[in-house]
């Protein structure tokens, strides 16, 4: 074995070692679930983004059934045990599966 391949498995093992080795702490924030869609943010309170549909102003948004839910939007990406989701409007953020804006897509199928 020449000495290319004997470093280059010394690397590898020492890598393999030292990412077994990282404490939990050590994983990125950036993989761990987004904060949730503030009601206020500009852009949310533009598309009239409610934490429960049941909240909805039916004055200002008269598209809104009761039965739009972000859950069965076509743009949510899934509930956690918690009932909380990506979408794709609010890339980064996650948004209750009871909600709704006013972005609301019939989910296919
Ligand atoms: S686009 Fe759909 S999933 Fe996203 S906030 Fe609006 S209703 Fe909910």
């Amino acid at each position: 074995m020449n000495n290319r391949k004997v470093a280059r498995r010394t690397f590898l093992r020492t890598s393999l070692v030292a990412a077994t080795a990282l404490p939990l702490g050590a994983i990125p924030l950036t993989l761990k679930a987004g904060e949730h869609v503030d009601e206020a943010d500009p852009a949310a309170s533009a598309l009239g983004y409610r934490h429960d549909t049941a909240a909805v102003d039916g004055a200002k948004f008269p598209q809104h059934a009761p039965d739009q839910v972000c859950d069965n939007c076509q743009l949510f990406q899934g509930a956690d045990a918690e009932g909380w989701g990506g979408c794709a409007i609010f890339p980064g953020k996650q948004v209750n599966a009871k909600g709704w804006c006013s972005a609301w897509v019939k989910k296919a199928g």
